[in-house]
């Protein structure tokens, strides 16, 4: 490919001229919102659902983001087939915008939109026949009446901090807990645990991020005939769990076969991880936006 063009502040640059100010708040404070998105065989994964959860996270820090959804899915679209891209990855950053050394979001006047769309690189196929091995962390997951984990904000340091621990102690994720000690989430994807047929992930409000790919995965895991639960449970029930998974835009679905050194179905990925990551794959082109329409040029939703 020739040269990767990023839309910025409007207009569509080379990514060497994709530069921002040292005075963005997004820069100084981490005062944005941000999206991470998926697409397979140009097919914008659960475009609207990335949409809403932007525009909502947008909406609760009091940020206007400069475009209508229409027109931010016509902008993704575009940043696809300006990078003729099949397989990809896509940033959406919405800061606060430039303003002054002061944090007062005031001094901010026009919100900073980017989007980034690059080539994917596929997590090593190795990794999802061997599983992660994850830790729980001493960190907290932020309390949902501080920083409320549904906004997904350019202030990830909560994530980075445990990421850092679980690096520490040499394991390839962090298991995060609430202040109560219920299990919420990874650094940057959720959890689930099989035990006796059943799937169970924590409820939202014990502090996880709605995941998009965790609401998939819950709506496949029904249509497929699991009983699926939202619970809550605790580091005990992962330890004892018959086959423990993460979802994520990035991971998929991928299997965890260690947790604080215990075992998890004898360190191998289980049959219902793998039958839906199978399925989610199969469905990952059929729901969404498709940039390179074949007749029409009408979104598949
Ligand atoms: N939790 C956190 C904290 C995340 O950053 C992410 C990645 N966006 C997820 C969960 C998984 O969410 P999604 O499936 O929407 O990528």
């Amino acid at each position: 490919m020739s040269s990767q063009w990023i839309f910025l502040s409007g207009e569509f640059v080379k990514k060497e001229d994709a530069v921002v100010s040292v005075y963005d708040h997004g820069f100084l404070y981490g005062d944005g919102v941000f999206e991470g998105i998926r697409v397979y065989s140009g097919n914008v994964f659960k475009l609207s659902e990335h949409l809403n959860r932007l525009y909502e996270s947008a909406q609760s820090i009091m940020l206007k983001v400069p475009y209508t959804k229409e027109e931010l899915e016509r902008i993704i679209v575009e940043s696809v087939r300006r990078n003729q891209l099949e397989s990809a990855y896509i940033r959406v950053v919405v800061s606060r915008g430039v303003g002054n050394l002061g944090l007062d979001p005031k001094c901010c006047s026009q919100p900073r939109v980017i989007v980034i769309a690059e080539e994917l690189s596929m997590f090593p196929k190795e990794l999802y026949q061997r599983g992660l091995r994850v830790g729980s962390v001493a960190s907290r997951r932020n309390r949902p009446d501080v920083l409320s984990p549904q906004v997904k904000s350019l202030n990830y340091l909560n994530n980075i901090l445990v990421k850092l621990e679980a690096n520490q102690a040499g394991v390839d994720e962090a298991l995060m807990l609430n202040d109560q000690g219920y299990v919420t989430e990874g650094s940057a994807d959720n959890i689930f645990i099989v035990k006796n047929d059943t799937i169970y992930t924590p409820p939202v409000y014990l502090g996880a991020l709605e995941g998009i790919t965790r609401n998939a995965i819950i709506d496949l895991a029904k249509e497929l005939g699991y009983e699926m639960k939202e619970a809550p449970f605790t580091r005990h029930d992962v330890y004892v769990a018959d086959e423990v998974f993460l979802t994520g835009t990035a991971v998929e679905v991928i299997a965890v076969v260690e947790v604080d050194g215990r075992k998890v179905h004898e360190g191998k990925p289980g049959k219902v991880t793998n039958h839906l990551l199978s399925e989610f794959r199969k469905i990952v082109v059929t729901h969404g936006v498709q940039c390179y329409p074949a007749e029409t040029n009408q979104a598949v939703v």
